[in-house]
């Protein structure tokens, strides 16, 4: 399943996959009149229409809101909407657990791919896991 399709590049997409390969950030843009954060950073509010020029750093942790699990090969891969926290919106992306383990609800973390080989595209992230229980 290519789940880079589902985003379209443009101003807003171009730096927000950007940032994502030179700093493995997470970039959205913030309507002040709605108090709405968009993930993946959009240029225009999808509420007011207003030109969204203020940029704010997400985190890369969020919790499951839906999971699916498809067919991949011989076995499945899960995939999830996963709700950044301090974002209105999230990625729709791999999540590295067992099919059976998949929870609404659980708390998870994006995993980046070291920096010489991210390439500006949602690939750059591998996947996101369960939050480590190390902090
Ligand atoms: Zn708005």
């Amino acid at each position: 399943m290519p789940v880079e399709s589902r985003y379209t590049y443009g101003v807003a997409g171009e730096r927000f996959f950007r940032e994502i390969k030179d700093h493995a950030r997470l970039l959205g843009t913030r309507c002040a009149a709605c108090t709405v954060t968009f993930v993946p950073a959009r240029a225009f509010c999808e509420r007011c229409f207003a030109e969204l020029t203020e940029w704010v750093e997400v985190s890369p942790h969020g919790v499951v809101h839906a999971v699916t699990v498809v067919p991949h090969g011989d076995g499945h891969r899960v995939i999830a909407f996963v709700q950044l926290d301090g974002a209105d919106g999230g990625l729709v992306h791999e999540l590295e657990v067992p099919p059976a383990d998949a929870r609404i609800g659980m708390r998870v973390e994006a995993v980046f791919k070291p920096a010489e080989e991210r390439s500006g595209s949602m690939r750059d992230i591998l996947h996101f896991r369960p939050e480590s229980q190390a902090k």
